[in-house]
């Protein structure tokens, strides 16, 4: 994971991200969330423009494994996730889920990142989005909510484990790369990621297990400048 520096919100999401927002909290308003009425809403996020935005500051790389990826068969993914909130460690039971969490930044510009296929199944990132120990949680809003959007819940009392590829920190600061075997001799070495911080280990652990590619943020090569040569 490097740092995605997103650039200004795309004209399209512009002009069309109140619109949606509003139909959403009609329909909040009506039926409430998680609901299929809600769910249905849920368009437009993921426009061919907005995407080849991310696309481009994103180096058509994946936002989580950094896999180069097919722009055509990629979505646009929610970096807080539209559809309920995951907080328990994956694998661990029981499950705590924040099911009305967060719909209402569906359509928000810094929510949104280019991911692979993978990374955004159930089987990965998902719907998992765990906080940091004793972090508050943003209490989802309740109906009935004016349509402007204006009372809509702020994030920033959040702290989240899940690294934020174009927030304000850098992942690097949160993750290195290391040998899996150093006592190999260097030419053979493979490379595993591995938390400098609790955040990091967090965002491993969401991403669940499985392949991150270890790519230089600067030339865009893997295997390049950014190895723990231990
Ligand atoms: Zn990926």
């Amino acid at each position: 994971m490097i740092r995605v520096v997103r650039g200004p919100t795309p004209k399209g999401l512009k002009s069309a991200a109140p619109r949606r927002l509003r139909k959403a909290i009609e329909s909040f308003n009506k039926s409430g969330a998680p609901s299929a009425p809600l769910n249905a809403t849920f368009v437009g996020y993921g426009s061919t423009a907005t995407k080849q935005v991310l696309y481009s500051a994103q180096h058509g790389k994946c936002a989580w494994c950094e896999r180069r990826t097919d722009f055509s068969s990629a979505p646009v993914e929610h970096y807080r996730p539209k559809g309920g909130a995951s907080r328990h460690p994956r694998n661990n039971r029981p499950s705590v889920v924040d099911p009305a969490h967060y719909w209402w930044l569906a359509w928000d510009w810094t929510n949104l990142l280019f991911a692979c296929a993978r990374c955004n199944d159930a089987a990965h990132k998902a719907n998992y989005f765990p906080l940091l120990p004793g972090s508050a949680t943003v209490p989802a809003p309740t109906a009935p909510l004016p349509v402007d959007g204006a009372s809509l819940p702020s994030s920033n009392s959040e702290q989240a484990a899940l690294l934020d590829p174009a927030g304000a920190v850098n992942p690097l600061d949160h993750l290195e790369w290391a040998p899996v075997d150093s006592t190999q001799a260097m030419r053979d070495w493979t490379w595993q990621v591995v938390g400098r911080t609790p955040r990091g280990s967090a965002t491993i652990a969401t991403r669940s297990s499985g392949s991150w590619r270890r790519t230089c943020e600067i030339t865009q090569r893997p295997d390049c400048c950014r190895a723990s040569k231990k």
